[in-house]
């Protein structure tokens, strides 16, 4: 018995010290792999649409601030940024990042701006500086991130050097355009690509827009933050893919009561204001269903539902409203739409 011990022992420690040797090469493998790939480059031609933060600002394990990334042909975009570590977690390179569309300046939107206008001016050593699109306001939104990364972007350039920080790509510009509930404004328009604004209904929050992306008989519309009544129905009519923001009511409600019975004044508060200015899935669902949408993406999903269950009591009767299918978007969820179908594939992509 002490022999087999000891010759354990010996197996277990000659392992470890080969695991030493073995880890550093897997490592080395693993990224070449994952630097020499980018997940849009295996894409094939088409609409892609991927949610690279499904969340809140509140927090939630499987759901990062709100971001939607949009493949559009050979163009990348983001449609706000909560959260920049998903999309290469997800296999993008952010230096290929080719302009932001902003719905409104909640923090939980912009929070990572500073960060992804970083991020892709050095990994793809660009000479302009990124094109920020949103409606009024978004300039100064800009300017206060450039600003904050001033001193960072000259210790970038001193480090690396001008061929890789070249000074004049650094930051953001911004693109500030006036949309209107009523008409669809175009805001981008390159090739197959149109991408336009319309304002939905945040309230205090003014201006607040959503977007609609169309290639090639291909489109997406994006919600941004806004209750069910908002023109966002009107102008996606017939979209394929539609990715709205939705907060569950009831769940929310037990949240503030919760937060009562556990004399949490601050939070109770909250969890009552803000149900004035989100959407419900069943209204949505229902919105959506008189729209001819063929598909729900629900994003920016409040609360967290990490009890089994909790994702049909999320949903209500939303699946019995609405025709086409819907999903209850998780960071990584990735839907592409290719052109001469009317189909829609989904994975995870993290
Ligand atoms: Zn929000
Ligand atoms: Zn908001």
């Amino acid at each position: 018995m002490k022999k087999f011990v000891a010759g354990l022992l010996v197996l277990t420690i000659a392992a470890y010290a080969s695991l030493e040797h073995i880890v550093p090469i897997v490592f080395s493998r693993v990224l070449v792999q994952r630097l020499g790939t980018d997940a849009a480059e295996t894409l094939p031609d088409g609409l892609h649409v991927g949610l690279c933060g499904a969340g809140s600002p509140l927090p939630d394990p499987e759901r990062s601030p709100p971001c939607t990334l949009v493949i559009a042909g050979s163009k990348m975009f983001l449609f706000d940024v909560g959260s920049s570590t998903n999309i290469g977690g997800m296999g993008f390179n952010t230096g290929n990042v080719d302009g932001i569309f902003l719905t409104h300046f909640h923090s939980d939107h912009i929070g990572d701006l500073g960060e992804v206008m970083m991020q892709r001016w050095v990994a793809g050593s660009h000479e302009q500086p990124l094109a920020v699109y949103g409606p009024q306001g978004v300039d100064q939104v800009v300017s206060g991130f450039n600003q904050a990364y001033a001193l960072d972007s000259a210790y970038r350039t001193a480090h690396h050097g001008e061929d890789i920080a070249p000074t004049s790509g650094k930051g953001g510009r911004a693109i500030v355009f006036q949309a209107t509930a009523e008409t669809l404004t175009p805001v981008f328009t390159e090739g197959n690509i149109t991408i336009s604004a319309f304002n939905v209904a945040h309230s205090p929050v003014e201006p607040a827009v959503g977007y609609l992306v169309t290639y090639k008989g291909r489109s997406v519309a994006i919600s941004g933050d806004t209750t069910a009544a908002s023109s966002i129905f009107t102008h996606a009519k017939g979209t394929d893919l539609l990715v709205h923001e939705a907060m569950s009511m009831e769940l929310v409600e037990l949240a503030e009561k919760s937060a009562r019975k556990a004399g949490q004044k601050t939070l109770e508060k909250i969890f009552f204001d803000i149900r004035d200015y989100h959407a419900a899935p069943e209204d949505i669902a229902r919105n959506a269903e008189e729209a001819g949408i063929g598909f729900i993406a629900f994003t920016h999903i409040v609360p967290m539902l990490p009890l089994p269950g909790m994702e049909q009591v999320f949903l209500g009767a939303s699946e019995d409203l609405f025709s086409g299918e819907i999903v209850v978007g998780k960071d990584g969820d990735f839907f592409s739409l290719l052109p001469g179908t009317d189909e829609i594939d989904t994975t995870n992509l993290l």
